[in-house]
């Protein structure tokens, strides 16, 4: 975090450094004081950890092996590790956090599967790019690629259609590929599409999906969802050796139990989206600044002149400047409210006005 550069913020303001900034919502808070009542079996053994993969079986609408682990970076790794072996390779784009954001861990826990990486506009990969990847070599000395991971909403803030995951399962099936998908915010990006969760998950031909609690308004632990449910033997074993087993898993658990079953998740998450639709509105009448990706979910992605990055920082306004492609990503939260955003823009404002004359 130390890139974020910050002077004196008045303290506790929300901010659109990320939308792990915020706290833990009301329901997530409200299942984790009922779970705090009394003694639970540990390790996942207990009732609310039970009835959060039901939950989770309800809401994909299938048969599905699910498994909880403390942070993102495990969830993705340890996905990636189960469906390769160490002499694969892992497409993903270029912008992916499994490539940026993990330390090496896909590599790590796979023992040295490598992650090959495609270009593609506003984020996301294109059956083009992966065609070519894996045409490019097919000899034994190339890492064979194996599986295909996707993030779903992307780092640059732009969500894949059904139509397009369909065409990227479809050259997953054309070479044998397995797919993978990176879904932090899986929850923005159902509520941009307003589809159903199965649709853009095993029905578009997805093996397993990372699905973030935690920018959805949880404290802490994702979930690992097997859709492909033979790729979940031992699954367990891997958890526990990489240190992801939680002895006390229904603080794990339960909050997703206050998530799921007033559809917390869902409401968090289009509430984020509007926010950020309400900035970008707001950024549009300025002058001097660039919209840089198109805003289909909860960031805001805008070029800004040096000067005024500066001045918004001094003011106390936190946000990165170095996520995706170098602009200033603003990122909304489950409990942004749209006296943030007057304040921010207004702010903004006049530090582009400032620097104009
Ligand atoms: C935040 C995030 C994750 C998870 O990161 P952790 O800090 O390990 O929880 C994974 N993928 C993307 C795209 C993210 O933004």
């Amino acid at each position: 975090m130390s890139r974020v550069l910050t002077v004196q913020a008045p303290a506790g303001r929300r901010q659109f450094g990320s939308d792990n900034y915020a706290g833990i919502c009301p329901e997530a808070w409200s299942a984790l004081k009922k779970a705090n009542e009394g003694h639970a079996r540990g390790y996942g053994d207990d009732e609310w950890t039970a009835q959060a993969a039901d939950l989770l079986r309800e809401l994909f609408e299938t048969k599905c092996e699910v498994f909880f682990v403390f942070n993102g970076t495990a969830a993705n790794s340890l996905a990636l590790a189960s469906m390769c072996q160490s002499y694969h390779s892992i497409l993903c784009h270029e912008n992916a956090h499994v490539e940026n954001d993990e330390c090496g861990a896909p590599e790590f826990f796979s023992n040295g599967t490598k992650v090959l990486l495609l270009s593609g506009e506003n984020g996301k990969i294109t059956p083009g790019a992966i065609e070519r990847t894996v045409l490019k070599r097919t000899d034994i000395h190339y890492p064979k690629p194996r599986v295909v991971s996707v993030t779903q909403a992307t780092e640059l803030g732009t969500v894949y259609s059904v139509i397009e995951l369909k065409a990227i399962w479809g050259m997953c099936k054309r070479f044998g590929l397995r797919l993978h998908m990176d879904g932090a915010r899986f929850a923005n990006a159902v509520a941009s599409l307003g589809c159903a969760p199965r649709e853009i998950t095993w029905e578009a031909g997805l093996d397993v999906l990372s699905l973030g609690g935690t920018k959805n308004g949880t404290a802490v632990g994702d979930a690992v969802i097997f859709f492909n449910r033979e790729l979940a033997s031992e699954f367990d074993y891997r958890c526990k050796q990489a240190g992801q087993l939680a002895s006390k898993m229904r603080f794990l658990s339960a909050p997703w139990v206050g998530m799921l079953q007033d559809g917390a998740w869902l409401r968090h998450a289009r509430h984020a989206n509007a926010m950020a639709a309400y900035l970008e509105n707001a950024i549009r009448k300025l002058p001097e600044v660039r919209i840089m990706f198109p805003r289909q979910a909860n960031a805001v992605f805008v070029e800004l002149p040096p000067p005024v990055i500066h001045g918004l920082w001094d003011r106390g306004w936190m946000f990165y400047n170095f996520i995706g492609e170098g602009g200033c990503r603003l990122m909304c939260a489950w409990d942004t409210i749209e006296e943030d955003v007057d304040a921010f823009v207004g702010d903004l404002r006049s530090l582009v006005l400032q620097t104009k004359d």
